[in-house]
């Protein structure tokens, strides 16, 4: 099977992008970053989610010479006027600190009435051929912030990310679930319009 390097460290990511590609029965083995043989830091010093995702998939593409996927992802909470943004990562200090992030996340939003706690998660896809080109997509999901956690499940600010629709957190949803509403398996699903860049 043709194989796609996914530039991600994010065992969480690894799992929705494989539970993805498994139940639209999408030819190409996922290989994890850790098993690809690339082992440099990527420097993500774009200004959106789309360059990130850009410079995650080229680098690891032209290090390795497959065609690699990326997703950069992150929180917009409208109150804070779009923060943590492409900084949701590293939000209190410390890349990849959920408890930390959350905790900040929840202080910052003291006060404010639940009406007002309107946020979306985004992710931008970028998938990187051998040959150079490359194709990005953006997926969204929207909802509001909690003033507490609710449920375990999954990573990130997934526990107070309380998703309307379903009456849940992002961190109650089975794994299915989750990617049919959520921002990366929307953007999965614009990818898969475009299939035949990547598949042929
Ligand atoms: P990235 O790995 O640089 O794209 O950073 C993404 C960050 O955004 C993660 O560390 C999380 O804090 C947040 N994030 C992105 N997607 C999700 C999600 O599906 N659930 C919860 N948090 C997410």
């Amino acid at each position: 099977m043709k194989k796609i390097i996914l530039a991600s460290d994010n065992a969480h990511k690894l799992e929705e992008f494989r539970r993805y590609f498994r139940e639209a029965e999408i030819p190409l083995e996922i290989i994890p970053l850790r098993e690809s043989g690339f082992s440099d830091d990527i420097v993500e010093d774009g200004a959106t989610f789309e360059e990130n995702a850009l410079i995650k998939a080229r680098t690891v593409s032209v290090a390795t010479g497959c065609m690699a996927i990326a997703d950069d992802s992150g929180l917009e909470v409208d109150a804070l006027g779009g923060a943590p943004g492409v900084l949701s990562a590293r939000y209190a200090g410390v890349h990849g600190d959920d408890n930390a992030n959350n905790e900040k996340l929840l202080k910052e939003l003291e006060g404010v009435p639940t009406e007002k706690r309107t946020a979306r998660f985004v992710s931008a896809v970028c998938v990187y051929r051998r040959d150079g080109e490359y194709l990005t997509v953006r997926g969204t999901a929207e909802g509001l912030i909690l003033s507490a956690k609710q449920g375990n499940g999954t990573f990130g600010y997934d526990p107070l990310f309380y998703y309307p629709p379903f009456g849940k957190t992002f961190a109650e949803l089975t794994g299915s679930e989750k990617n049919g509403v959520s921002h990366r398996g929307n953007a999965l699903s614009l990818l898969m319009k475009k299939r035949d860049f990547f598949l042929k």
